[in-house]
């Protein structure tokens, strides 16, 4: 699907402007690093680091805390990845999961059409017409070299089945995770006896082969969904659905301090709808390298159950008691990105202030989903009774939630470091501590500190973090 059309004038700023600042950020501190980098890196693949990691797991738990934890109607999945190869033949990928490829006669560099600058603001329909490199006079943005016509690249990665190598043995790697959901359909009604409407969710791998991948981990080869297909009657009551999921999708990126300003939702033109849709709205987030979807929220009608029903024979009806009815379900389905997410989060949390002449670097995360909630620190390291205490204090912490100690440098510099990773409290233990049997607590954001008991500090952690949460 294409990309938006470029920002005009008056569009909001993005929290940082340039992406670089983000990428030397995750880098420096261990958020992300570009994949088998030793070996000159792989396109498009990204490793997470020991903060990146814990962010993203805090990303997809704040997920299944809204989808499900909240919820009485949605239950979880954890499909494989590897799915009978004919289930993408039913679903259309096979046929039609693809971009439209061009190529540089000179270079042999390759794009997506819609890519190019010049193809700004076209429509899918005119994107589709023949002739349209020549008509748009598009050049290859590397060299000015001729550019081919378009064709359709296919997106599935494929791999083989089995010790053979024949055709028959092709399988593929899922370029969603939704389908599991939908094979599914029926163990999941029979086990769970839900009644309609419910949602199965999904948190899961996912790899596309991006014809321009690139902006980070924007755009990636490999990369993790959080998906969610609400099965409802057919009709009105998926309108309601979708109607209802929509605001719902943007709020939770507010919930985990995006700010509103920086979201928008954008509704798909009926000449842009993938074949499933019959009407797709994205929550996109303004980036840095301008408005991009973060997440697609889609009213899939009965395409998916019908499809399968038909190929596979089973039987994917629901019957509804109350009117003696038999019918395929419809889908709304919310369906977005970990990676995406999580670098959302990242982007919009990041600050830079002037504290007394100083330039400090805040990462101004949700409490929920810093990687770090507390980091314990001596004032002075020399004194063993107060690392000890410290000791003492970050493994009674460590009961509930990741807290770090840190002694490496002096205490100005460890609170900078802290602020600079996205840690919301620090906690200082001081020559008094000693004696009084208190300590510090510094809230990242404020910078304010209070004293409190040592046997306090496991509570008073306990019930920041859920005043955020609420
Ligand atoms: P695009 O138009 O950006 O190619 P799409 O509309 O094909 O994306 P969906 O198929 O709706 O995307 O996928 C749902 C979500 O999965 C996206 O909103 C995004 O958050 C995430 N996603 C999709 N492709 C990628 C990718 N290559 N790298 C990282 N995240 C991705």
């Amino acid at each position: 699907m294409p990309d938006s059309p470029p920002i005009d004038a008056g569009d909001v700023a993005p929290a940082v402007a340039d992406l670089d600042t983000i990428v030397s950020l995750s880098k420096r501190r261990g958020f992300i690093f570009p994949s088998s980098e030793i070996y000159g890196g792989i396109n498009a693949v990204w490793d997470y680091g020991p903060l990146g990691v814990e962010l993203k797991n805090n990303v997809k738990r704040a997920w299944w805390r809204s989808m499900i934890q909240e919820r009485t109607d949605i239950v979880g999945l954890d499909a494989g990845i590897l799915m009978h190869p004919e289930v993408w033949v039913t679903s259309g990928h096979v046929a039609s999961f693809s971009d439209p490829l061009v190529e540089c006669a000179s270079c042999h560099r390759r794009y997506r059409l819609d890519e190019l600058p010049g193809t700004e603001g076209l429509s899918a329909t005119e994107l589709r017409e023949d002739g349209v490199v020549e008509r748009l006079k598009l050049v290859c943005p590397n060299d000015g070299g001729r550019l081919s016509a378009p064709r359709r690249f296919n997106l599935m990665f494929k791999t083989h089945m089995g010790p053979v190598e024949e055709d028959a043995a092709i399988v593929y790697l899922r370029p969603e995770t939704a389908q599991g959901s939908y094979v599914n359909f029926k163990n999941v009604l029979a086990s769970s006896r839900k009644k309609l409407p419910f949602g199965i969710a999904q948190i899961g791998k996912s790899f596309r082969n991006e014809i321009s991948p690139g902006n980070f981990v924007f755009r990636m080869r490999e990369f993790e969904q959080m998906e969610m297909q609400y099965f409802v009657h057919p009709g009105d009551a998926a309108r309601v659905a979708f109607n209802e999921w929509l605001p719902m999708r943007r709020a939770w990126y507010e919930r985990y301090g995006v700010a509103p300003g920086r979201l928008r939702l954008r509704e798909h033109a009926p000449d842009e709808l993938a074949p499933y849709a019959k009407k797709a709205v994205d929550v996109e987030y303004r980036f840095p390298f301008g408005w991009k979807e973060l997440e697609g929220v889609h009213n899939r009608g009965d395409f998916d159950l019908g499809n399968h029903a038909q190929a596979s024979g089973a039987n994917l009806e629901y019957f509804d008691p109350a009117t003696d009815e038999h019918f395929i379900p419809w889908i709304v389905e919310t369906a977005a990105g970990a990676d995406r997410a999580a670098f959302t989060f990242l982007i919009d949390a990041y600050r830079e202030e002037q504290v007394r002449g100083e330039t400090r670097v805040v990462l101004g995360l949700h409490p929920e989903l810093a990687p770090y909630k507390v980091a314990v620190l001596p004032l002075l390291k020399k004194r063993r009774e107060i690392v000890e205490l410290c000791q003492q204090l970050r493994a009674d912490l460590a009961r509930d939630v990741l807290a770090v100690y840190d002694d490496t440098a002096a205490i100005g510099k460890l609170y900078r470091r802290q602020d600079e990773i996205g840690t919301p409290w620090c906690v200082t233990v001081d020559v008094e501590s000693l004696e009084d049997r208190a300590v510090t607590i510094r809230d990242r954001d404020t910078m304010t500190q209070e004293r409190i008991p040592v046997e306090g500090v496991r509570q008073a952690i306990a019930d920041r973090l859920a005043a955020a949460r609420a």
